[in-house]
């Protein structure tokens, strides 16, 4: 019989806490651009969700673009090279700049992305990710937003993918070492 999800991971942030984390946040970047213009590039495909909630807690105009990037070889480990599959056009030359990612893992996503814009003169460029892996990283990146750090495991759920599936979990579970590819996904509340 095949095993369900909930047999094979653990919840490791569950869905109140994603929301009541993401109002907060939402409040901390309202205060800290007050009365100022912000513009914020997602990246896709993991942070679409965190963005949406995230953008509806942020109490001022905010202008909003997307970059999709793709840099994981296989399913679970980085491959190191970074692949734009979508640019954003949106001129970023004297904006405040906000970039929302899901996960800061590697951080050569994050690398990447901060030089290309840093090259098009913002005139504030800051970070905000919802996860954070504790881990040494080769790339020297900190995120100026964190929702959460976590330990260096494998999750997936709210945004966050495993081969493309996974998304909508409401939850963030993480995930062992030799999961299983296909597992049934319990339901959309997990
Ligand atoms: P980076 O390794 O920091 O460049 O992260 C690249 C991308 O890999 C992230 O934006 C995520 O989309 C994805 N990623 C990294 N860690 C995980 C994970 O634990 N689960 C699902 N996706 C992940
Ligand atoms: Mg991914």
């Amino acid at each position: 019989m095949m095993k369900s999800l909930n047999q094979i991971g653990k919840i490791l942030l569950s869905e109140n806490e994603i929301l009541n984390r993401v109002q907060e946040l939402g409040r901390q970047i309202g205060d800290d651009y007050k009365d100022q213009e912000l513009l914020i590039i997602c990246v896709l495909k993991g942070a679409v969700i965190f963005v949406s909630d995230l953008l509806r807690n942020i109490d001022m105009p905010v202008e909003l673009d997307f970059i999709q990037i793709s840099s994981y070889g296989n399913e679970t480990e980085s491959s190191g090279e970074i692949n734009v599959i979508q640019n954003f056009n949106t001129g970023i030359r004297d904006r405040n700049v906000l970039v929302v990612d899901d996960i800061l893992d590697s951080g050569l996503t994050l690398e990447y992305l901060i030089k290309n814009i840093q090259s098009k003169s913002p005139k504030s460029l800051k970070v905000c990710v919802l996860l954070n892996k504790n881990k040494a990283r080769e790339a020297n990146i900190k995120a100026d937003y964190v929702g959460f750090h976590i330990p260096d495991e494998f999750v997936i759920g709210y945004g966050l993918d495993y081969a493309e599936k996974y998304r909508g979990l409401r939850s963030i579970v993480a995930l062992p070492k030799n999961f299983i590819l296909d597992v049934q996904c319990d339901s959309k509340f997990l």
